[in-house]
C-alpha cells in the first residue's frame, strides 16, 4: 500500500473510531436518562401529612400578619406627617391670636374655629397613630407566638425527614447500580463481539474498521465503570486491565522476538533448499547427483564425470531423505499424489498439494 494511502486509511480509522466513541456515547447517554427515585415522593411517605400542611398554614398566616403590620407602619408615617402639619398649623395660629391680643384686639371668630379644627386633627391623628401602635404590638405578640409553634413543627419534620433520607439515598443506590447494570449490559457484549471479531480477522484488509471499534468500545467500558464503580474499586479494575495489556503486548513482542515469523523461516528454508544444504544445521544435502558433488564455499560443484551413475542417481533422487547430521527429514512422501516433496516447504511440487499442518513453526 502507498504511504498516502496508509496515512490517510489511518486518519480515516480514528475519525471512525471517534464516531464510534460519540455515538456509544449517546446510547449510554440515553440509558442513564432512566427514571430515578422522586424524593418529594420518598419524603411524603414519611412525613405526618397534618404536621405539613401546619407548617404551611402556619408560614402563610405569619406572613400575612407581618405584611399587615409593615401596612400598619406606612400608615402611621402618614399620621405622623398629618400631626406635623397639625402642630405647624396651630402654632400658627397661637401666634396670630397672640399678636392680636397685643394689639387689644379680640382673635375673630374664622381665627378661633381654625384653631380648633387644628388641634381637632390633631387629636384625631394621635390617636389613629396609638391605635396602630397598640395593632403592631399586638401582631408581633401573634406572630411571636405562632414563630414558636412553627419551630416545633420544623424540628418534628426534621426528625421525620431522617428516615425519608436514608430510605431515599439507598433508592439512589438501588437505581444507579440498576443504570450501571443495564448500561454494562449494552456495551459488555458489543465490546467482547469487537474483540471477537477482531481476533478472526486479524489478517483481513478491513481489521483497521474492527481496531476502531474495539477501541471504541473498549474506551466505553472503562468509562462505565469509572463512571459508576466506586472509585476504590475502579483503581484496581483500571490498574489489572492496564497491566493485562500491556503484558499481553509484550508476550506478543517477546514471542515474535524468540520464534521469527513464518515468513522469515520460509526464506530461510528456501534458501537453503537451493543452497543445497541442511536448512536447519547447514550440512550438504548430499542427495541424488549430488551424491559426488564436491561443496566448495560457493556450493556444490559436480564430481566426477556423471554418466555412468545416472540410473543409480535417478533411483537414490526418488528415496526419502533425512539431514545425516542433525536427523531432520528434508524430502519426504507426498501424502496426496506419493510423489517426493522438500519436508519443509509448503508446497508439494509435484500435484501443489498445500501441507495442512506447519512442520515450519514446529522446528525450533
Ligand atoms: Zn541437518
Ligand atoms: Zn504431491
Amino acid at each position: 500500500m502507498p504511504r498516502s494511502l496508509r496515512v490517510m486509511s489511518f486518519l480515516l480509522s480514528v475519525l471512525l473510531m471517534f464516531l464510534f466513541i460519540w455515538l456509544l456515547g449517546f446510547v449510554l447517554d440515553d440509558i442513564g436518562d432512566l427514571q430515578g427515585p422522586d424524593w418529594n415522593a420518598v419524603l411524603a411517605e414519611h412525613e405526618d401529612p397534618a404536621l405539613r400542611a401546619r407548617a404551611q398554614e402556619l408560614a402563610s398566616t405569619i406572613a400575612e400578619i407581618q405584611w399587615r403590620v409593615s401596612r400598619q407602619e406606612q400608615l402611621q408615617q402618614e399620621q405622623r406627617r398629618s400631626m406635623d402639619n397639625a402642630r405647624g398649623t396651630m402654632q400658627q395660629m397661637m401666634e396670630l391670636q397672640r399678636l392680636s391680643l397685643e394689639q387689644g384686639a379680640p382673635p375673630s371668630e374664622v381665627e378661633k374655629d381654625a384653631l380648633a379644627q387644628a388641634q381637632q386633627r390633631f387629636l384625631d391623628a394621635q390617636e389613629s397613630y396609638e391605635t396602630a401602635n397598640a395593632e403592631i404590638a399586638a401582631a408581633n405578640e401573634t406572630v411571636y407566638r405562632l414563630s414558636q409553634e412553627q419551630k416545633a413543627v420544623a424540628d418534628t419534620l426534621e426528625q421525620q425527614e431522617d428516615p425519608a433520607r436514608d430510605d431515599f439515598n439507598a433508592q439512589l443506590r438501588a437505581h444507579r447500580l440498576q443504570v450501571a447494570s443495564w448500561k454494562l449490559a449494552f456495551i459488555v457484549p458489543l465490546f467482547l463481539l469487537a474483540a471477537w471479531l477482531f481476533s478472526r480477522h486479524r489478517g483481513s484488509a478491513y481489521r483497521s474498521i474492527l481496531l476502531a471499534a474495539l477501541a471504541a468500545t473498549f474506551w466505553k467500558v472503562g468509562g462505565v465503570m469509572f463512571d459508576h464503580f466506586p472509585r476504590e474499586y475502579f483503581k484496581y479494575i483500571a490498574i489489572v486491565a492496564a497491566i493485562v495489556i500491556v503484558l499481553a503486548f509484550l508476550v506478543w513482542l517477546l514471542r515474535k522476538a524468540a520464534r521469527p515469523g513464518r515468513d522469515l523461516l520460509l526464506t530461510r528454508y528456501r534458501e537453503a533448499y537451493r543452497g543445497h544444504v541442511c536448512p536447519v544445521c547447514a550440512y550438504p544435502i548430499a542427495r541424488g547427483p549430488l551424491r559426488f558433488a564436491v561443496w566448495t564455499r560457493k556450493g556444490p560443484r559436480s564430481g566426477g564425470n556423471g554418466n555412468e551413475v545416472l540410473s543409480a542417481q535417478d533411483a537414490a533422487a526418488d528415496a526419502p531423505y533425512a539431514c545425516p547430521s542433525c536427523g531432520t527429514s528434508l524430502f519426504s512422501t507426498c501424502g496426496n499424489c506419493s510423489s517426493l516433496r522438500h519436508t519443509l516447504l509448503p508446497y508439494c511440487e509435484h500435484c501443489g498439494d498445500e501441507r495442512a499442518e506447519e512442520p515450519i513453526g514446529a522446528v525450533s
